[in-house]
């Protein structure tokens, strides 16, 4: 079977024949790409005593060890690891560089192989739990992030003739870039305000009110806050029909939020799509426009250009289609920085599916459900005896599916500031519309305990200036909803004693 179907009908083979021609396109990948030009692989390979061979269909992936985010960080060294970087003579030796120089000229080769092989672009990882990792994209790489953007465009339903607003920060991360190549490859007219950091909130609601935007697209705090500005400033955004979110979490409940503040812009009826993505994978997924008030059919995936497996986070054994696990990504076709079987730490509660979508009828696979971090599991003193994990994804979903409940941070700090003590869980929290503080507070409780069994130490109500405030909306790069102050306590504690 020809391996170029894999591309031209991406959106439209059976599982079957899709996974067949994945595992092929992988051993070719590997065979004249990876193992030849990619130092960390190519000694994985080496020490494991495996080759490209090992590849007969697509389950020979389990062969292959895992990368972790620990394999990707420690400094420009392990970054370069990481970078496919051909020797120039291995490449001048290949018959297919001989076969092209004559018939079609040394100098027009070069240009070819500078294309597919010369980083010319960088994202890094936004660094939230450890020092940010750096991606390189050649124009082979750039020309697939624009294909991922335009797919995007598509599945959301984007239509030419639309006037989109980017609201991701500007900054070298994937998600400000995915957009910025969707809107060029999609050729639709895109204004990227920068975000808050750039251009304020003020900014932003000013670009709002000219551009009366089809389209918003942004992360899902920052969006929130703007549209709730904007509605007491008494913006009209009456074309808006669709907000797109990436970089955070998008529980159903905010989507109702966002859809309430949209309404208030007299903006009705408004779709809101979420997009999943990641540096590593070097482009993001999202779901298919569907009915409003209807549930969303997951990310849909692009299987021509890597594979996303689904794996028990605790044995690393493959998950059966449709049961939850830790989500898995192997390039296919990446030049520049490229992973194999790369642990993104998220947890897909749905699992995979290849089932035909019910709303756009592709049969690509896709990711469903809700995703939460496995970072986001913390450790907490809570009584002296022993600590208790708790998942603050769950935490994150009970406050947004709280319809009274608009923007909220969770602080957690030591009693008394004192290091010693158990911990302390303080939730801010601003409400939504005129609700009553106290019933809220007791609805709230009463949440958090049947659903996370955890009672908050206290509960502060604040104005929206005053959240913004707390969040670092228009400061910070990404909107704080979880601040630990534990650890700083604890390191400014130790200072204190030592210096005494
Ligand atoms: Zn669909």
């Amino acid at each position: 079977m020809n391996i170029t179907r894999l591309k031209t009908c991406w959106h439209k083979l059976p599982r079957q024949t899709l996974r067949e021609l994945q595992a092929k396109q992988l051993r070719a990948y590997l065979r004249d790409v990876v193992l030849p030009f990619h130092s960390y692989y190519r000694d994985l390979f080496r020490r494991h005593r495996l080759d490209w061979r090992v590849i007969e269909n697509l389950d020979d992936l389990q062969e292959i060890p895992f990368t972790s985010k620990k394999d990707l960080s420690g400094g420009a060294k392990k970054t370069r690891e990481f970078v496919i970087a051909p020797d120039p003579k291995e490449l001048a030796r290949r018959p297919s560089t001989i076969l092209r120089g004559l018939v079609s000229g040394v100098s027009r080769t070069r240009r070819h192989l500078d294309r597919e092989f010369r980083p010319i672009f960088m994202t890094s990882t936004t660094g939230r739990s450890a020092d940010p990792v750096p991606f390189v994209y050649t124009a082979h790489d750039l020309a697939i992030l624009r294909t991922a953007g335009f797919r995007l465009m598509q599945l959301a339903g984007g239509r030419s003739s639309d006037r989109m607003l980017n609201m991701f920060p500007f900054a070298p991360h994937l998600a400000f870039w995915q957009t910025h190549y969707a809107g060029t490859a999609f050729g639709v007219f895109m204004l990227s305000s920068g975000g808050g950091k750039t251009v304020g909130t003020d900014g932003n609601i000013r670009m709002l009110r000219k551009l009366n935007p089809d389209v918003l697209i942004g992360m899902p705090t920052f969006v929130y806050h703007v549209l709730r500005e904007a509605a007491l400033d008494g913006v009209r955004c009456d074309k808006l029909r669709g907000i797109v979110l990436g970089g955070e979490k998008v529980p159903q409940g905010l989507r109702r939020k966002l859809q309430e503040c949209a309404s208030q812009l007299e903006a009705q009826d408004i779709s809101v799509i979420s997009t999943y993505g990641f540096t590593e994978a070097k482009m993001a997924w999202c779901e298919c426009l569907f009915p409003v008030g209807a549930e969303p059919s997951g990310y849909h995936l692009y299987p021509d250009l890597g594979i996303v497996e689904v794996i028990d986070p605790e044995s690393g054994a493959l998950r059966e289609d449709g049961q939850p696990g830790e989500i898995v990504y192997t390039s296919l076709d990446a030049r520049g920085s490229a992973v194999l079987r790369y642990r993104t730490g998220d947890i897909i509660e749905g699992g995979l599916t290849y089932e035909p979508c019910p709303y756009c009828r592709r049969t690509m696979p896709r990711l469903l459900g809700r995703i939460s971090r496995r970072s986001d599991f913390r450790e907490m003193q809570l009584d002296k005896v022993k600590g208790t994990l708790v998942d603050f994804n769950e935490l994150e979903h009970v406050l947004d599916d709280m319809p009274h409940v608009g923007s909220w941070q969770i602080e957690l700090c030591k009693v008394n500031d004192d290091p010693m003590e158990v911990d302390e869980l303080v939730l801010h929290v601003c409400l939504a519309d005129g609700g009553e503080e106290s019933s809220i507070s007791k609805e709230i409780k009463r949440a958090l305990f049947a659903r996370a069994e955890l009672h908050p130490n206290r509960i502060e109500f604040h104005t929206d200036a005053e959240m913004r405030q707390l969040q670092g909306v228009g400061e910070k790069l990404k909107e704080q909803k979880v601040v630990d102050r534990r650890s700083k306590i604890e390191t400014s504690q130790l200072s204190k004693t030592t210096n005494r």
